[in-house]
C-alpha cells in the first residue's frame, strides 16, 4: 500500500498507508531514544571531544533526550574543510550526468526513509506529521529538481557565437571549490538538504552545519548522501555551536562559498559582511521575513481569515514565510478582526506525534521565552492581546513548551513588534484606507520574503504584484496567506535584508549560483 503524496497545502495526511507508516517509524524511534550519534569527519569515526555533545530535546517534553550527538570542534573543521579541499578535483572531475545519478538516488532514498525521517524532526523540533511529511517530500523533490536542472541546461555546457569562422567559443560553469552549508533549525531536512545536493551537483565538495537545535538531521542527510555515492571526504557533517563551527566555516580561507539559511543578525552581520577575504567569494544568504498580507474591501474575509491563521500559527509561525503582519480595510477590519480571534483560539496545541494534531510546542527554548517576551511588550502597549497571550503548562504539556496562537490589534504603529521578526505564533493587525496606504506600510520594512493579498479585483492585484517588495507573492490563497513552496511550482527566496541572490530556492537560477562562468575560446 502506498502513501497519498503530502505537501505544502495539504490539510491532512488521513491515509491509512501514512497512520502505518507513522506507527512503525514511531515504534523504531521509541527503541533507540536518546542514542549516540558520533561525529565522522571525511568518513571516520571520532571521539567527539573536540567538540563536546550536544543533547537534542524534545519540545513537547524537554525531559527527554531525543539523542546525543557528538559535536565537532576546531580541530574536526580544519580536517573536514582539508579533505573536502584534497577531495575537489576528483569530485568536480567527474561527469556532470554521474552527480546527477548520486544526487538523485540521494532522493530516492530520502523518499524511501520518509516515515522514519519525520519522526525524528516531529521528535527535534515538534512540527506536526503533516508538515513533517511535506518537508521530507520537498527535500526529495527539490533534489531531484535540481538533478534535473542540471539535466535540462546539459550541465550548463554551451556552444556560443563565432567572431571568426576559426574560433570556437563555449562558455562553461564551474564549481569554486568548498562549499560550506549552515541550516537552521525550522526545515532542517530541506534547508540542509537542498543546498548540500546543489552544491554537490555543481562540482563542489561540501562541509555542512545542521542547527545544533536538530543536529540528527545533518547526521541521517549526510548518511543517505554518502549511501548514494558521494565520496565521504567530498561531504563532512559537522553538528556543532554556531560560534565554533559557523564562525569557523565562515573564517576559513580555503571555504571557496557559503550557503546560509537563518536570522538576519547572524546572516547579514555576522556572516554576509565578514564572508569575502582577499576575494569577493560568493555567499547565497537566506534570512528571515516580517511578512505582510494585505486585505481589501472586496476580499473574500473567510478565505483571508483561514490564509492568514494558517499561515501565522501553522507550525507555531517557526515559517521565515508566516505571515506577521496583516493589513486590512477598514470596511472588513472588524469580521477579519473577530474571524482571526476565533481561529486562535480554535487551535489546541498538543503533542506533534499524535495524528490530527496541528500544532505541537514551539521548537525551542529560546522560543518559548521569546513568545512569552514578546506577548509582555504587548501588553506594555495596551489593550492589544485579542486572543491567545499565555503558554499552556496543563496535564500533558507540563514539561513541553505550548504556547498559544496570538492575536494582536492597535500597535502604535512604529512599534517594534510591528518591524522584528518574532518567529513564533503571534501576528499583528492594522487597519488602512487604501491598498495604497496597505502597500507603503507593507513595504515600510529591511525585509522582502513573503506577501500576500486578499482582493477580488484585478486592477489591486495588478498593483499588489507590480509595487509589492518580496521575492514570494500570493494572491487569495487560503492554503497560507504568505506561505508555502515547492520546487519547480513555487520557488522560495527573498529580497531586500531577507536574501543575498534575488534567486530562489526550488527555481530556475538555483543551481548556478553554486558555479562560476568560465567562457573558453579555442582559434585554429
Ligand atoms: P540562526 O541565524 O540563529 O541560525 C542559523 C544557523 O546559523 C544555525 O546553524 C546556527 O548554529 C548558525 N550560526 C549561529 N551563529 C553563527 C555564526 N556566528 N556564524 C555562522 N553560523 C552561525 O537562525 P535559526 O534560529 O536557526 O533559524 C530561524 C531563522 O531562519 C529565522 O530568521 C527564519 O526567518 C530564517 N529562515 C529563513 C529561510 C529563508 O529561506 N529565507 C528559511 C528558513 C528559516
Amino acid at each position: 500500500m502506498s502513501a497519498n503524496k503530502v505537501t505544502y497545502v495539504s490539510l491532512s495526511a488521513d491515509d491509512p498507508a501514512i497512520d502505518a507508516g507513522f506507527t512503525s517509524a514511531i515504534a523504531d524511534a521509541r527503541a533507540t531514544l536518546g542514542a549516540t550519534a558520533p561525529l565522522r569527519v571525511a568518513g571516520a569515526t571520532r571521539p567527539g571531544v573536540d567538540g563536546g555533545t550536544i543533547e537534542s530535546r524534545n519540545p513537547a517534553d524537554a525531559r527527554v533526550v531525543v539523542a546525543r550527538v557528538s559535536a565537532a570542534g576546531v580541530n574536526d573543521l580544519r580536517d573536514a574543510v582539508a579533505a573536502a579541499r584534497a577531495a575537489f578535483p576528483a569530485w568536480s572531475g567527474r561527469s556532470w550526468q554521474e552527480r546527477v545519478a548520486i544526487i538523485e538516488r540521494a532522493a530516492e532514498i530520502v523518499r524511501a526513509r520518509k516515515f522514519e525521517l519525520s519522526v525524528w524532526m516531529i521528535l527535534e523540533m515538534g512540527k506536526n506529521r503533516v508538515e513533517a511529511l511535506g518537508e521530507i517530500e520537498e527535500t526529495a523533490d527539490l533534489l531531484a529538481y535540481y538533478a534535473g536542472q542540471m539535466r535540462a541546461n546539459d550541465g550548463y555546457v554551451r556552444e556560443m557565437d563565432r567572431l571568426a569562422p576559426t574560433d570556437r567559443n563555449v562558455s562553461v560553469l564551474r564549481p569554486y571549490g568548498v562549499w560550506a552549508v549552515i541550516a537552521p533549525w525550522n526545515f532542517p531536512y530541506a534547508l540542509l538538504g537542498a543546498p548540500v545536493a546543489a552544491a554537490l551537483l555543481a562540482g563542489n565538495t561540501v562541509v555542512c552545519k545542521p542547527s545544533s537545535e536538530t543536529p540528527l538531521s545533518g547526521v541521517k542527510l549526510a548518511e543517505i548522501f554518502h549511501a548514494a555515492g558521494v565520496p565521504p571526504e567530498a561531504l563532512t557533517c559537522l553538528p556543532g555551536s554556531g560560534r565554533i563551527v559557523g564562525d569557523g566555516l565562515v573564517e576559513h580561507p580555503d571555504v571557496a562559498g557559503v550557503t546560509f539559511t537563518g536570522s538576519y543578525d547572524v546572516g547579514f552581520k555576522r556572516l554576509y559582511q565578514r564572508f569575502s577575504g582577499e576575494f569577493p567569494k560568493p555567499a547565497i544568504v537566506e534570512m528571515g521575513g516580517k511578512n505582510p498580507a494585505l486585505v481589501m474591501a472586496s476580499a473574500d474575509v473567510a478565505q483571508a481569515v483561514q490564509g492568514i491563521s494558517r499561515s501565522a500559527f501553522g507550525m507555531n509561525g517557526h515559517k521565515c514565510s508566516a505571515c506577521s503582519r496583516v493589513y486590512v480595510h477598514r470596511a472588513v477590519a472588524d469580521e477579519l478582526l473577530a474571524g482571526l480571534g476565533r481561529a486562535a483560539d480554535a487551535v489546541v496545541p498538543a503533542d506533534p506525534l499524535d495524528k490530527g494534531v496541528f500544532v505541537g510546542p514551539v521548537a525551542t527554548k529560546q522560543s518559548y521565552e521569546d513568545y512569552q517576551r514578546y506577548v509582555a511588550i504587548a501588553r506594555q502597549a495596551g489593550d492589544v492581546v485579542r486572543a491567545g497571550g499565555a503558554v499552556l503548562t496543563d496535564g500533558a504539556r507540563a514539561h513541553g513548551y505550548f504556547v498559544r496562537p496570538t492575536v494582536l490589534a492597535g500597535l502604535p504603529r512604529d512599534h517594534q513588534l510591528l518591524r522584528e521578526e518574532l518567529f513564533v505564533p503571534i501576528v499583528a493587525v492594522e487597519t488602512v484606507d487604501s491598498l495604497d496606504e496597505a502597500l507603503a506600510r507593507a513595504n515600510d520594512t529591511k525585509f522582502g520574503l513573503t506577501a500576500g493579498l486578499f482582493s477580488r479585483e484585478q486592477k489591486e492585484i495588478d498593483a499588489f504584484f507590480d509595487r509589492i517588495e518580496a521575492g514570494v507573492t500570493y494572491v487569495n490563497r487560503a492554503a497560507g496567506a504568505t506561505t508555502g513552496a515547492w520546487p519547480g511550482v513555487q520557488p522560495f527566496g527573498g529580497w531586500k535584508g531577507s536574501g543575498s541572490t534575488g534567486k530562489n530556492i526550488g527555481g530556475l537560477y538555483t543551481v548556478p549560483c553554486y558555479m562560476r562562468e568560465q567562457s573558453r575560446t579555442v582559434c585554429q
